[in-house]
Order: C-alpha cells, then structure tokens, then sequence
C-alpha cells in the first residue's frame, strides 16, 4: 500500500482553527458528527464520568505545536494507529477538543476545565474571540445545570481551561456555576497573580484571560486554593504535575471499580504517549514537562487506569499500552472504543 504524506506545514496565521465551520465540513465529509457528551458514560461503581464538548476538529498543524517533532517519526506513527482517529489527512491537521469532563459521585458533581468560554476578547487567537457556543446549554442537556455543580476544577490557568469559569451578565463577568467551589493550585494561581505578562500577553498567557475568568470567581469568594495533593472526596486526590505551567496538576479518580487519571495538558495530542519528548510550544518549562509526561506514561501503561486528556479527539478516554507489537515499538493510546465500547471498569 502506498502511504501518501501530506506536506505538514507551519502556519503561524492560522495556528487553532477549532471553529463550527471547521467541524461542519469535517462532519460532511466524514459522515458523522461530533456530539457533546459522545464519548460514553464512564462507569466506576456509582461514580461516572462524562464530557462536555466545546468543539473539536482539525486543530494545530504538528510542526506547530511540537516544535522537536520529526515528520518521519510522525508519518510512521500515524500509519501505525493515529489515522484517521487523531490526525486529519487532508487539512494536514492534528484532531483535537475542547471539552470539560463532568464526574459524578455519590456526592458531589465536579466539572474539570472549563475550556474557553462565550463572549471572552480572544483577539490574537481568531477562533476563541468572542466565541459563542451552546456548551452551557448541552451541559444543562446532560443533566448538570449551572447551579447543581459543587466543585470546578482547573488543572492549571491557561485561556483554554478557564473560559467557562465565568460568564458575562449585566456586563459584568460573573462566575458561570454560583453554588460551586473553584479549585485552583496555589502555585499556579499565585504564578498567574504576579505573571508580568508586559502588553497583556498572548495565546496561552494573556492577563485579561486571568482578569475575566479567575479574578471575578476569588472576588467572588468562591475561590479555594488548594496544595498540590488536595482530596476532594474519597475518591478523588489532586497530584502536582509541573512544567506545562508552574502548578498544573492532575486529578486522579481511585475506586474500588476502577481508576483513571485526568492529565490536563501534560499530553495534548495522543502521539506524545509515543513521544514523550515532544512538549508543546505553550509548556513553561519544557524539560520538566517531559520529565512528568514520560512518568505518566510510565506508571499508567499496561495497567487499566484510564487516561482522560484534555484535549484528545474522539476516542477520547483510553488505555497506554507498551510494546504492543512486541518490536520495540514506542508505547500507543487505545481508545476505549477500539475495545468494541466495553471498559474492564464499567460496573
Ligand atoms: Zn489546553
């Protein structure tokens, strides 16, 4: 069989065009849709998890996002088991999401990350500017209205896991879940706090992002900053997870059902379980940022802890597993739906 590469190019005027009509022509040619909350409710014993989709799409060319990747070593991943789950051929572009995770157990209903919100000036980033998606209106669908969430939980501050922390109302932003604590990592938050971020900044840092979506929920009185290990039940722990960004944590579910681990942005695009030495070109301290992407994969291959990323494309929830053609091959992602839909956690 022949393999056709197509040219994989930088494009710094177009770096994340993660917009409806980029979903509707790939919806059309695919013949199929991306709907909120497809991935299927996640069964540990009585705790659930479930997402909630923002948009999803051709995103980030590779050469863009990973600035240490090799297009060969790429090509043969792709080959491999990336297409066409995760990599768009014909726009040359990775698939990629946006989306919250929305875990329900006996007691609370915690949402993680809050992607990039309505209404928010995003100005150097096209395609979140001012954005206007029905996310709050499918989370409601999904059985989770505004004022039923207790815990919001940021993995860290960047624009695109905070928007939806806040919504403008009466030209105010105020925050989105009213009867909810936000999380935040006192690392991270205290990082964002005296961030010198000189004329505003740009992409991933800009200060009005802080100052729409974090300041309003402390001002609120509804902020809580946690330490890097901090439980919010019994079956859920914070864990310290440094180098995207200055406090980035993840939160691990443990149940006697099963368990899985959201990884936030230490893996943005399933190709960095084979890579781990790719960082993205938004991580703030790129060795550590390794350093913790290479442990995770580490400690959660071959076992049947679920990986749950931030923005990894359908299939979204997945196990790592290493070696798997007993050749020396790089580790791999396997959606749980390349497993006919069953999940070894599911009660
Ligand atoms: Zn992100």
């Amino acid at each position: 069989m022949v393999f056709f590469r197509p040219a994989l190019r930088y494009d710094p005027a177009s770096p994340a065009p993660q917009d409806t009509a980029a979903l509707a022509v790939l919806d059309k040619r695919r013949g199929r849709s991306y709907n909120p909350g497809a991935m299927e409710k996640l069964h540990f014993g009585d705790v659930t998890v479930e997402r909630c989709v923002e948009s999803e799409g051709p995103s980030f060319y590779p050469g863009f996002i990973f600035p240490d990747w090799d297009e060969d070593a790429f090509a043969a991943e792709r080959r491999d088991w990336i297409d066409p789950l995760y990599f768009d051929e014909e726009s040359g572009r990775l698939l990629m999401s946006l989306h919250s995770y929305i875990i329900r157990t006996p007691h609370h209903t915690i949402l993680v990350d809050t992607c990039v919100g309505n209404d928010k000036h995003r100005p150097d980033t096209k395609p979140w500017h001012m954005r206007q998606t029905p996310f709050l209106e499918d989370l409601t669908a999904m059985g989770v209205a505004p004022e039923e969430v207790d815990f919001v939980m940021c993995t860290h501050l960047h624009v695109d896991h905070i928007g939806w922390n806040t919504k403008l109302e009466d030209g105010r932003w105020t925050p989105t879940f009213p009867n909810a604590k936000y999380l935040f990592h006192e690392t991270e938050y205290a990082y964002w706090e005296k961030a010198d971020m000189g004329d505003g900044g740009s992409g991933m840092t800009r200060r009005d992002a802080f100052e729409d979506s974090v300041l309003p929920v402390m001002e609120a009185g509804q902020a809580v900053l946690v330490e890097g290990d901090h439980a919010i039940d019994d079956t859920l722990q914070l864990e310290p997870s440094p180098g995207h960004s200055p406090g980035h944590v993840f939160l691990n579910l443990e149940t006697e059902h099963g368990s899985a681990v959201f990884t936030g942005d230490v893996m943005h695009h399933p190709v960095q379980i084979a890579y781990p030495e790719w960082n993205s070109r938004f991580c703030y301290d790129p060795p550590q940022s390794q350093r913790t992407r290479e442990a995770i994969v580490e400690r959660t291959a071959d076992t049947s802890t679920l990986v749950l990323a931030a923005h990894f494309a359908m299939p979204v929830a997945g196990h790592i597993v290493s070696n798997p053609g007993g050749n020396g091959d790089r580790c791999k992602f396997q959606g749980v739906s390349q497993q006919g839909g069953r999940l070894l956690t599911e009660s």
